[in-house]
């Protein structure tokens, strides 16, 4: 399912000159979507935060959660936004409570992520934030941990999302993905 928010196409190749392709990082084979370019620029970071928050509006979300550590970027932003409270969802060992977790496998390599058990209450509703959907591993796992602890996922956005990979095939069915810009 593909939520509401349409972003002019000026604006996506806008922000699209702003990323910078590194090949062969973090391994020979993958090409990474360097954002730090486009976060770098304020405009182009106001513009993300701003289109992530609207899209976000309309999924009445309860909380909104970020991945490590890419997704700690955007999340918080966005949850400041709308005045409501940032999950974050972390790589192993970091967080400091009682977790629940799940390991996954990567675009490159494998991983494992925790939530607390206690980040939200049962039946909340939770917007998970990353910054780019590849084959889906950790956006799927990311899901997961939401239900774990008897919260609902609310939708899933991202910055980017590599289309040719079907990430969003490996997501649960019903659940609203909206990336601003696609590859
Ligand atoms: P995946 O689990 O395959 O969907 O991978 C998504 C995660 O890995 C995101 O948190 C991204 O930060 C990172 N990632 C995967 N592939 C790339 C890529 N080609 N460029 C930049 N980041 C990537």
């Amino acid at each position: 399912m593909t939520s509401g928010t349409m972003i002019n196409q000026n604006k996506v190749d806008w922000l699209k000159s702003k990323i910078r392709d590194i090949p062969d990082f973090p391994k020979k084979g993958i090409v990474f979507k360097d954002l730090t370019t486009l976060l770098n620029d304020h405009e182009a970071f106001n513009f993300v935060v701003e289109a992530l928050t609207e899209n976000a509006r309309g999924l009445k979300p309860d909380y909104i959660a970020g991945i490590e550590a890419r997704g700690f970027i955007l999340a918080p932003a966005v949850a400041h936004k709308l005045g409501i409270g940032f999950i974050p969802i972390r790589k192993p060992g970091k967080l400091p409570h009682t977790v629940e977790k799940i390991s996954y496998d990567l675009e490159y390599g494998s991983n494992t992520l925790e939530i607390h058990v206690d980040a939200a209450e049962k039946g909340k509703r939770v917007l998970i934030i990353d910054d780019l959907l590849a084959t889906g591993g950790t956006a799927h796992a990311a899901c997961q941990l939401v239900e774990k602890i008897g919260a609902k996922v609310a939708g899933m956005s991202f910055l980017v999302e590599l289309d040719f990979l079907s990430g969003r095939n490996n997501l649960p069915k019903g659940v609203e993905i909206f990336s601003i810009i696609h590859y």
